[in-house]
């Protein structure tokens, strides 16, 4: 069970107005075929009390035989009026949207894949990033656009580095690394948000909360929690401390000042104690984040992250020549 408990209770409150609805759609079925058959009635009050004589002499140990040939023949007979009139056979059946669990959400006790497929389309709204993810995955990761002739300042190719980065969010995204978290920097257009959308898909595939957020998102939650306190504020700060990944795309962009860094802090700090991940990606080099950000912010990212470089061309302006000749 990864929802948090609000989002599981909604969903069940889903499942209880399905059934109501379906409930609902049976009863006016019935009122439709009474108005069209009138008779149907009086066969159905037959049929229920030649049940209920079917259950007295069945608990008073007598023969039951006929009794149960006299239903049969009444709900054949049902039956043929139905069809006469021109019901469909199933009509007055009991309605599901899903009749292997029979919209309870479960099958003795195991969670029915309609339920699943339900928690992982919240999973996937919840993380913010929706479709994106179906298409964005480490196989599509095209370590060609990383040229082997460009170096950084510690004489690493942009080739070399690619796929040092790939190897390692693959092994991060593996989830054998519990706790582990990322940083990853970078020209604009190397990739990196990319990356971190892929480490994203490898977590949600295995039902794992995701929340994806830029900079900017996430000093407006902060000050919504502060200066809003609505339920809503609430939700989307505690989802920042609860998911099993937090991304935190584009560092750098957001208003840097004396409310939002110690906010910042404590969001990366209570993380890292929780054990629970996280990815940040950023256009900042490590010296200019030391720069933006307080000493401790820098030194949690430098003892606790693993960080790798991502460079070369824009890859968005590379795609684009590609595609164009
Ligand atoms: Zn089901």
């Amino acid at each position: 069970m990864r929802l948090s408990n609000s989002q599981y209770d909604a969903l069940m409150r889903e499942y209880d107005l399905r059934r109501q609805d379906n409930a609902d759609l049976l009863s006016r079925r019935q009122d439709e075929v009474y108005e069209a058959v009138p008779e149907l009635y009086r066969i159905d009050e037959e049929i229920s009390s030649a049940a209920m004589e079917t259950f007295r002499a069945r608990v008073s140990g007598q023969d039951e035989g006929t009794l149960h040939d006299r239903v049969e023949a009444l709900r054949e007979k049902k039956q043929q009026l139905m069809t006469d009139a021109g019901f469909p056979e199933d009509y007055l059946m009991p309605v599901y949207d899903c009749p292997d669990c029979r919209d309870t959400g479960y099958i003795d006790g195991e969670k029915c894949h309609c339920l699943l497929q339900a928690e992982m389309d919240i999973l996937y709204g919840a993380s913010h990033l929706g479709d994106i993810l179906r298409e964005e995955s480490f196989s599509r990761f095209v370590l060609d656009y990383y040229p082997r002739d460009k170096v950084d300042s510690s004489g690493a190719t942009a080739r070399d580095s690619a796929e040092d980065a790939l190897k390692r969010a693959r092994e991060f995204a593996s989830g054998d690394t519990e706790g582990a978290n990322m940083l990853i920097y970078g020209d604009p257009g190397s990739g990196k948000t990319f990356l971190s959308h892929c480490i994203a898909g490898e977590f949600l595939s295995r039902t794992r909360p995701v929340v994806y957020v830029t900079a900017y998102t996430l000093t407006d939650i902060f000050a919504k929690r502060a200066f809003e306190k609505t339920p809503e504020s609430r939700r989307e700060y505690d989802d920042l401390y609860s998911c099993d990944l937090l991304i935190i795309d584009d560092l750098g962009t957001e208003f840097s000042n004396s409310f939002t860094q110690p906010s910042f802090f404590q969001c990366i700090n209570e993380r890292i104690l929780r054990k629970r991940s996280t990815v940040i990606s950023t256009n900042l080099s490590l010296g200019q984040i030391k720069e933006t950000y307080t000493e401790r912010v820098f030194s949690r990212l430098v003892e606790h992250y693993d960080i790798v470089h991502l460079f070369g061309e824009d890859i968005r302006v590379r795609k684009k020549i590609t595609k164009h000749s």
